[in-house]
């Protein structure tokens, strides 16, 4: 199946590569706009970070944000010499990438951030989801770099998700296609803070693993500090509330390739940095619940390698990718 992917709403699908004959000189800044931190980075086209620098978010003042970000354009380069900036977001954005319907962590409301930042810039703006633009960098520079087709979960406070199908990031009809933390797999189950029940973030998120351990433990005051050097333990309990993460993440991937048939599928944020104790379970459940998986090719899973600056080196190559198309 073809998914319709976001480069093909403006111009067509863009070949692997035309970026680079177009751009290729160019360094382009990838900002990502998080509920406390705005971080900026300048990238080359090869995907490697040359300078950074942050500012904090202003959640109650928009206007703050704007000011933020056009200080960390200026700090990294200006007009001068970048002539392209990508904005990941914490937001539903319209399917053209202009406008955000709406953000849990800033006072924004069907607000044309584009035009706001091109303004204020002065260069060509491209505005992405903050998990579609994590995996565009993952797709492009991390661990999904080789194949054409990645999936994408970020294990962090709640669950993101990015989907790129022949090398094209899913967008979706009205521009919020990938919330895979909201795919339900225990209906009846946990309320989430979406309105539904029983959604994949209620069961494989930071957020998660924490309160099952602290349960567990019988200690309501568990830090992830302490939860990791337990884990490091091998503590039997810590080790179990892991597992029940992870077979969530495995029955959630189950359903996940069902639609989408990825080459690859990447686990990263925070509980990622488990690793192998975390990948394991994952690949066991995946595999319990998959059906004929010794007759058909099957998706690897891997841990992401680009940290926190999968962001911003995302949003920087779409940024460069959309402009030079748009040209
Ligand atoms: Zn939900």
């Amino acid at each position: 199946m073809t998914l319709s992917g976001l480069e093909g709403h403006s111009s067509g699908a863009l070949p692997a590569g035309v970026e680079r004959l177009d751009l290729s000189a160019v360094d382009a800044l990838g900002l990502d706009i998080g509920g406390t931190k705005i971080a900026g980075a300048r990238v080359s086209p090869d995907g490697e970070v040359l300078a950074q620098a942050s500012r904090p978010t202003t959640p109650d003042n928009p206007e703050g944000i704007l000011d933020a970000l056009a200080e960390i354009f200026h700090e990294l380069g200006g007009k001068e010499t970048l002539s392209a900036v990508g904005v990941a977001v914490a937001a539903f954005l319209n399917a053209e990438r202009d406008s955000i319907f709406f953000s849990p962590n800033i006072a924004w409301q069907n607000f044309p951030l584009k035009a706001a930042v091109t303004e204020r810039l002065g260069v060509p703006v491209v505005l992405e989801n903050d998990a579609n633009a994590a995996g565009w960098g993952e797709f492009r520079f991390g661990a999904a770099r080789d194949v054409t087709s990645m999936l994408m979960l970020t294990i962090g406070t709640g669950v993101g998700g990015a989907l790129v199908d022949d090398r094209r990031l899913l967008v979706g009809g009205f521009g919020m296609a990938a919330e895979l933390g909201h795919i339900i797999i225990e209906p009846g189950g946990r309320l989430c803070g979406c309105g539904s029940y029983g959604c994949l973030e209620q069961y494989a998120s930071g957020t998660a693993l924490m309160r099952d351990a602290k349960e567990r433990l019988g200690d309501d005051s568990l830090t992830q500090a302490a939860l990791t050097e337990l884990l490091v333990q091998r503590n039997p309990d810590a080790l179990g509330a892991l597992e029940g993460v992870a077979r969530a993440i495995g029955r959630g991937i189950t359903s996940l390739v069902a639609v989408t048939d990825p080459q690859r599928i990447v686990i990263g944020g925070g509980v990622a940095s488990a690793g192998e104790l975390l990948l394991a379970p994952i690949r066991e459940s995946f595999r319990e619940t998959y059906g004929a998986g010794n007759k058909r090719p099957i998706a690897d899973i891997a841990v992401a390698t680009m940290g926190n600056s999968a962001g911003v080196v995302g949003a920087a190559d779409l940024a460069r990718a959309r402009v030079a198309s748009e040209a």
